[in-house]
């Protein structure tokens, strides 16, 4: 199979969250299984190039149109962790991906969109007509319509497209001005009624235009595809998807072995198994290696060394995240006596300031640390080093960092939602709560830290079963390559 994957992050040279993972060991496993993919990312100025290896101009000179004119694109290629990648630098006058970060401006549309034509731009100027073109999101879902119309008559046509929702609270809102920017005219789609938001007729909504006409659908957890058939779940998509319900399905992330490892991981001083972990059967020391993550987490922001759990959360600070449930746990655990780190990315100046708060009124604990950045290097730190991993999701479509904490050992303490609830199970390897509400999380926090003090086998068969499940690419990545096989016998003659 020859498949290209297009989307706006890949991990860990362009990572806001767990969409650049996915790219990551999405492609690395199919690679493994002998599959051609290459990756087309827009050449950001924040990319870490220092990532990237025999980074060269691949092309000078490729046009894309924007705005009634024609821009220059310089195509660069390399490899990242085994994986081609193809980076689209713009020449237009806006700098669309000259911003010092990936999302979050206001012409994020004309960035995508435009990013989205050039990449079928590039495509066909050096004849790479893949089988499968896997979409991610939003940024790129105009893919399939853009292949149906501007590019209907080239051969990039007979490419299948798949397009994986990993977020449906981001959808591309827009009105039918920016699509006539790329150059395409809503008039003269075959169906513009494909591009018109359910809720605001003259509204443009880009991922739902993806969903109508892209082959098939894919989103990231079984309970997660449940759950957006539902107006609760759904935001406003819920029957669009029920129509193509044929074309949709849940298919369970994984996360990169090699990556995500604490035998071989490069940023732990000290590594660690479940080989380690089979060997101790009484609680000290439950893994020596695990224990000295700890103490030299502690060393490295001065907090106490004292018999105590040490629970953590690695997060953006997003409404989904349930901030408030964060703050929440942060102070009931310490008020019983343990001990919390937590690392998150705020993108708006309120929950930032709340944060910040918080952290200048506990400056004096040596009990706590709070870290209000991205920090990728200190998350694998954190991950190793705690005893419970907190994920309160308001919803969830898959969540990576459950998945992460339990690979370290780190038993998580989650929102039964999305792919929380398809990887968190009671009494098994972790603990659960229903409500998103304090007193749906209190008793169970109660109960994850009495476990810890208290009944050290429980805890340990928790880490033992934690660390014993399979949450490789291994499984998804052949789901996926069952289904790209399956598109692509159905686009061949009978
Ligand atoms: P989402 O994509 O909604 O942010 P996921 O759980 O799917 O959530 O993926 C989150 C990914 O981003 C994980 O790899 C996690 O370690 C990482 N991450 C999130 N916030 C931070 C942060 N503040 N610092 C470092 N890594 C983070």
């Amino acid at each position: 199979m020859d498949i290209v994957q297009i989307a706006a992050e890949f991990a860990p040279i362009a990572k806001v969250g767990g969409l650049g993972d996915v790219l990551l060991g999405l492609s690395r496993e199919l690679i493994s299984k002998r599959e051609t993919v290459c990756i087309l990312l827009p050449k950001y100025d924040c990319l870490d190039v220092d990532k990237i290896e025999h980074l060269e101009v691949q092309m000078h000179d490729l046009p894309s149109y924007f705005n009634g004119e024609w821009h220059h694109n310089t195509i660069w290629k390399g490899i990242v962790e085994g994986v081609p990648v193809r980076l689209i630098e713009s020449h237009d006058p806006q700098g669309f991906f000259e911003r010092q970060k990936i999302y979050g401006c206001p012409d994020d549309i004309s960035r995508f969109t435009y990013f989205s034509r050039v990449a079928l731009e590039y495509l066909l100027r050096i004849n790479h007509f893949p089988d499968i073109l896997h979409l991610h999101d939003w940024h790129v879902s105009l893919i399939p319509i853009l292949l149906k119309t501007l590019y209907a008559s080239t051969p990039l046509n007979s490419a299948k497209t798949v397009l994986t929702l990993h977020n449906l609270a981001y959808q591309g809102h827009c009105k039918s001005y920016d699509l006539l920017q790329i150059g395409l005219n809503l008039k003269e789609l075959p169906s513009p009624s494909h591009l018109q938001d359910a809720h605001y007729p003259d509204s443009i909504n880009l991922l739902k235009g993806g969903i109508e006409v892209a082959d098939h659908v894919t989103t990231v957890s079984p309970t997660y595809a449940k759950e957006v058939l539902t107006a609760d779940g759904g935001n406003g998509l819920e029957n669009v998807l029920k129509k193509h319900l044929k074309k949709f399905s849940g298919v369970l992330n994984g996360i990169d072995y090699h990556y995500w490892n604490p035998e071989t991981d490069p940023h732990l001083p000290y590594h660690y198994s479940i080989v380690h972990l089979s060997k101790y059967s009484s609680r000290t020391p439950y893994l020596k290696e695990k224990e000295q993550l700890k103490s030299h987490l502690r060393r490295m922001f001065s907090l106490k060394e004292e018999d105590c759990p040490l629970v953590s959360c690695v997060t953006r600070l997003v409404h989904q995240k349930g901030p408030e449930l964060i703050k929440y746990a942060l102070l009931k655990t310490l008020e019983k006596g343990g001990q919390f780190v937590l690392i998150g990315s705020a993108s708006d100046e309120k929950t930032h300031a709340e944060f910040y708060n918080l952290k200048r009124k506990l400056a004096e604990s040596k009990h706590v640390h709070i870290e209000l950045a991205y920090n990728e290097s200190l998350s694998h730190l954190v991950y190793g080093a705690s005893d419970l991993f907190l994920v309160p999701s308001l919803f969830e479509p898959c969540g990576l960092t459950q998945m992460i904490a339990m690979r370290y050992g780190t038993v998580p303490l989650v929102r039964e939602t999305g792919g929380l609830a398809d990887t968190v199970f009671e009494k098994k390897n972790g603990f659960t709560f229903k409500a998103p509400t304090a007193e749906q999380i209190l008793p169970v926090l109660d109960r994850a830290l009495h476990t810890w003090y208290n009944a050290p086998e429980e805890w340990n068969s928790l880490m033992l079963n934690s660390m014993k499940e399979d949450f490789s690419w291994s499984k998804p990545a052949a789901e996926y390559l069952k289904l790209y096989k399956q598109l692509r016998l159905s686009s061949l003659p009978a």
